[in-house]
C-alpha cells in the first residue's frame, strides 16, 4: 500500500491530532475548512454507526472502528480544537419522507453553530423541488446527496427542479457518486455526467474524489468548470487498500488545485483526523496546493468562517504567495440570513 509518493519528506506530517494546529500555522492558514463531516440527529447517526460495526475483515476484526464516537458536545469541541473553524452537518436519506424532516433539523443546527455551514438534503418524492426551495429559503447553503445509501437515480425527473434550483442559486452540492466504498444501482460516472450535460452551471461536489472511478469523474470536473471533488478518506492508507488513487493522475491533481477540496468524514473515519491532512501531504504536491484545498476552495464553496467565531481574524499571517489569497472573508455568499 505504501506508493513511491508517501515517502515525501512531509509523509508523517501531521503525525497525530495534537500536530494539527502546528501543522496549520505551518501553512500560514487561519484554520482549516473541511466540506465533508457528519452530523446528523443522534437516532440517525446510531445507525449509521451500527452499519459500520457490523463490518468486519476476513480474520474477524472490526473493519471500521469509528475514532470519535462519543456525544455531540465533545465532536464539536473536538473539531474546532483540530483548528477547523467552518464545516457542514451532512445528512442524508435512504428512504422517502426523511430528507425534509433532516432539514429542519439542520436548520436548529446550524442556528446554534455559528461556524457549521447550514446543510441540507433531498430524496427524489413527491414535493421534493417545494422542500428544497424551503431550505434555501431557511438559509441552507450546501447539500448533500447520497447515491449509493440513498440508491436514487440521480437524474429522477423529480430532482431536474432541484439541480436546476441549486445550479440557479449557485450552492454546492456534496454527491456521494462514485461506487466506493460499496456501489448502488446508481453509483459510477454515468448518471451524474447526465446530470451535468443537463445542468453544466451546476457547483457540484464529487465526495471522496469519486473513488474508486477517480479518473472518470476527475475528467468530468475539468470539463464543468464548477465541479469539485472532495478529499473525503481519499489517499488514506485506508482507502488506498480499498481503491488506490492511480499516481499517474497526481499531475493533473497538482495542476488543478482549484478543484479539490477538503472534506474527511469527521466523526466516522477509522483513523485519526491527522491521518487524512498527512495523506494529502504526502502526496507531495505542495504547500500552495495544501492552501488552496485545506482553505481557498472551501471558503468559496461555503463561505469562510463567520467573523465573531474568529479568533485570529485578519490578513493571513503567511508571506509567502498563495494563488486564491484573495478569497473573500468577508463572506461573497452570506452563510446566516
Ligand atoms: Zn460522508
Amino acid at each position: 500500500m505504501a506508493s513511491d509518493r508517501q515517502v515525501d519528506g512531509d509523509r508523517a506530517w501531521p503525525c497525530d491530532d495534537d500536530d494539527i494546529p502546528t501543522f496549520v500555522t505551518a501553512l500560514g492558514l487561519p484554520g482549516l475548512i473541511d466540506i465533508h463531516t457528519h452530523f446528523m440527529p443522534d437516532a440517525v447517526l446510531a445507525k449509521v454507526w451500527a452499519y459500520f460495526d457490523r463490518l468486519h475483515d476476513p480474520s474477524g476484526r472490526p473493519q471500521w472502528p469509528i475514532h470519535y464516537r462519543t456525544d455531540e458536545t465533545e465532536r464539536l469541541a473536538i473539531l474546532r480544537g483540530l483548528g477547523v473553524r467552518r464545516f457542514t452537518s451532512m445528512f442524508y436519506a435512504h428512504k422517502p419522507g426523511m430528507a425534509a424532516w433532516l432539514n429542519d433539523w439542520g436548520v436548529a443546527f446550524a442556528a446554534d453553530q455559528q461556524d457549521v455551514v447550514h446543510s441540507a438534503t433531498f430524496f427524489p418524492e413527491p414535493g421534493v423541488d417545494a422542500y428544497v426551495a424551503e431550505a434555501i429559503e431557511a438559509g441552507a447553503r450546501v447539500f448533500k446527496a447520497h447515491l449509493q445509501v440513498g440508491a436514487f437515480d440521480p437524474r429522477e425527473p423529480s430532482l431536474a427542479p432541484v439541480w436546476r434550483r441549486l445550479a440557479d442559486a449557485g450552492i454546492p452540492v456534496v454527491v456521494h457518486a462514485g461506487s466506493g466504498p460499496e456501489p448502488g444501482p446508481y453509483t459510477g460516472p454515468e448518471p451524474m455526467t447526465d446530470v451535468l450535460d443537463a445542468h453544466p452551471e451546476l457547483t457540484a461536489v464529487i465526495a471522496h474524489m469519486g473513488a474508486p472511478e477517480y479518473a472518470a469523474f476527475l475528467e468530468l470536473a475539468l470539463r464543468h468548470p464548477n465541479v469539485h471533488l472532495d478529499t473525503t478518506m481519499a489517499f488514506t492508507d485506508f482507502m488506498e487498500v480499498l481503491a488506490p488513487f492511480p499516481d499517474k493522475l497526481l499531475g493533473t491533481l497538482g495542476d488543478h488545485p482549484d478543484r479539490i477540496v477538503l472534506g474527511t468524514d469527521f466523526p466516522n473515519t477509522p483513523y485519526p483526523y491527522a491521518h487524512q491532512l498527512a495523506s494529502l501531504t504526502g502526496l507531495g504536491l505542495g504547500h500552495d496546493w495544501l492552501r488552496a484545498v485545506c482553505w481557498d476552495n472551501g471558503a468559496r464553496l461555503i463561505g469562510p468562517p463567520p467573523a465573531d467565531t474568529d479568533p485570529g481574524s485578519g490578513p493571513r499571517p503567511d508571506p509567502r504567495p498563495v494563488p486564491s489569497a484573495d478569497v473573500p472573508r468577508d463572506g461573497a455568499r452570506s452563510e446566516k440570513p
